[in-house]
């Protein structure tokens, strides 16, 4: 029997090759720049589809798992791409504080499910990625200053690893396993479920401001200074836009180059609006939209794109900035360059994303002062040739500053060699190497960069 045939005979789901009609479908990813062309897709539906590829695949064909594609930067060409699309679904256990979250599941839905209890889940700044794939790489979000990367509060994961049966990861059941998950990202087995711890936070004081170009200059010194002011109740980023003059940008907004503050506040919001005032004070607003906000509208805080769409991005973590640092970003990359970016984006970090989780996790960039991430220009005839210099350009004036470590999910540029291994801290990386072999002795599921 072929491999799709036996993959048909004992999974539920659909089991597609490149000539079947739904194959594009089921292996589009959010950036649109990336086409994936597997041998086979599979689109699971349950634990037991997850184990069954598993064990089809066991005679030596990759298998490698795709949620919604935000992360999809590299082109899967071969072997066996498991979809996870259907396998979404979130439960609340109110008392415990844990939502239990099938794999296909987006942050949005756990968002919502949770927020019925006045509970809120530690997320990124997007409703619309992919939980597992975010939370596998750590993830950093609108509150981790002061709660810490999203892996933080991973409590346990079901895992079809390459024995072909389902297991618990979690302190207590293959905690090895479990240390790797919580940050180490693919490569270790199908993931189909999280138990993630939630928090008690119905609302934040939060939001964004818009400043026109002229006032970046004196609003991006003044932002690192105010950063270090801040206790880790707060969590602030900004970013730079160059918004294209298209109908879907809001009017205001529309064809300018402003620099967006964002802001969470964990508290009282009037001593939100007490800590927030030095920026409003930098001058007129384009648009002011912090306020008392509910944690349901976290995602507003950051308003990222959610339809699909290419995107080429490159990003790494920096450490304490200072006015040089101001003014060499501006020299490269302020609203007087011509550069090929439509954001261009600094968030603080410190706080409890430095510390680790008791137990420890395989997390890296846990000493990274601020992150650093770019969005090129959404069209795929610059990806190729004007992005990588230019990005080039701005990171190596910007090296003096740059952090030895970074954060997978930030990392970016990851078809360059080593940089994938590079994103976690060399010892941790051999740990990473130690409980693939471990679960995977004869690397089933490849990991990397696809
Ligand atoms: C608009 C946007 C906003 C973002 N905001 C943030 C942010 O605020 N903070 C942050 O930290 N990151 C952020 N990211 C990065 C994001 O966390 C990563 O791209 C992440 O990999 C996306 O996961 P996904 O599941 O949605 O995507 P996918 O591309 O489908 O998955 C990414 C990878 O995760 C692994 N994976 C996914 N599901 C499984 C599974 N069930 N089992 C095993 N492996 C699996 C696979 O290796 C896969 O290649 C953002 C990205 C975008 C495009």
């Amino acid at each position: 029997m072929t491999l799709i045939d036996q993959l048909r005979s004992s999974v539920a789901g659909p089991v597609l090759g490149p000539a079947d009609d739904d194959f594009a479908t089921e292996v589009a990813a959010w950036n649109t720049a990336t086409l994936h062309t597997p041998e086979i897709a599979v689109g699971l539906t349950s634990e037991e589809d997850a184990a069954a590829v598993v064990r089809a695949a066991a005679a030596g064909t990759p298998v490698r798992v795709l949620a919604t594609g935000h992360g999809s930067a590299v082109p899967v060409t071969d072997g066996i791409l498991a979809t996870t699309s259907r396998l979404t679904g979130v439960t609340i256990d109110a008392e415990r504080r844990i939502a239990h979250v099938n794999a296909g599941s987006r942050w949005a839905e756990v968002i919502e499910a949770a927020g019925e209890h006045g509970l809120a889940p530690i997320t990124g700044a997007s409703a619309n990625v992919g939980v597992i794939g975010y939370t596998l790489g750590g993830g950093l979000g609108p509150l981790a200053r002061t709660y810490g990367f999203s892996s933080d509060w991973a409590r346990g994961f079901r895992v079809a690893t390459a024995s072909g049966e389902v297991v618990t990861a979690s302190a207590t059941e293959n905690p090895d396993l479990f240390w790797a998950l919580r940050g180490g990202k693919g490569g270790f087995g199908i993931v189909t479920s999280m138990d993630f711890e939630l928090v008690e936070l119905s609302s934040i004081y939060g939001g964004s401001v818009f400043f026109d170009a002229p006032q970046i200059a004196s609003a991006v010194p003044a932002w690192i200074d105010w950063t270090k002011t801040l206790p880790e109740t707060a969590t602030s980023s900004f970013v730079i836009l160059r918004l294209p003059p298209l109908e879907f940008i809001p009017e205001p907004l529309r064809g300018k180059t402003v620099i967006s503050v964002r802001f969470a506040f964990v508290g009282d919001a009037a001593e939100g609006e007490r800590l927030f005032q030095p920026i409003r004070d930098l001058g007129p607003t384009i648009i002011d939209a912090v306020a008392e906000m509910p944690t349901t509208a976290i995602a507003t805080i950051h308003n990222d794109p959610t339809d699909p769409s290419p995107s080429w991005d490159r990003g790494l973590l920096l450490n304490e900035l200072d006015a040089d640092f101001a003014k060499t970003f501006l020299d490269v990359a302020g609203p007087d360059q011509q550069v090929p970016f439509i954001a261009i984006e600094i968030r603080h970090l410190g706080g409890a994303a430095q510390r680790d989780v008791p137990e420890g996790s395989a997390v890296g960039g846990r000493g990274g002062a601020y992150t650093f991430f770019m969005a090129g220009a959404p069209d795929p005839s610059l990806f190729a040739t004007v992005l990588p210099p230019a990005a080039d350009a701005i990171l190596s004036a910007l090296s003096p500053w740059t952090a030895d470590e970074t954060t997978i999910n930030y990392a970016g540029g990851l078809t360059t060699p080593g940089s994938y291994e590079a994103s976690w801290p060399a010892d941790t990386f051999a740990r990473l190497a130690e409980v693939r072999t471990t679960y995977d002795p004869n690397t089933l599921f490849p990991y990397g960069p696809a």
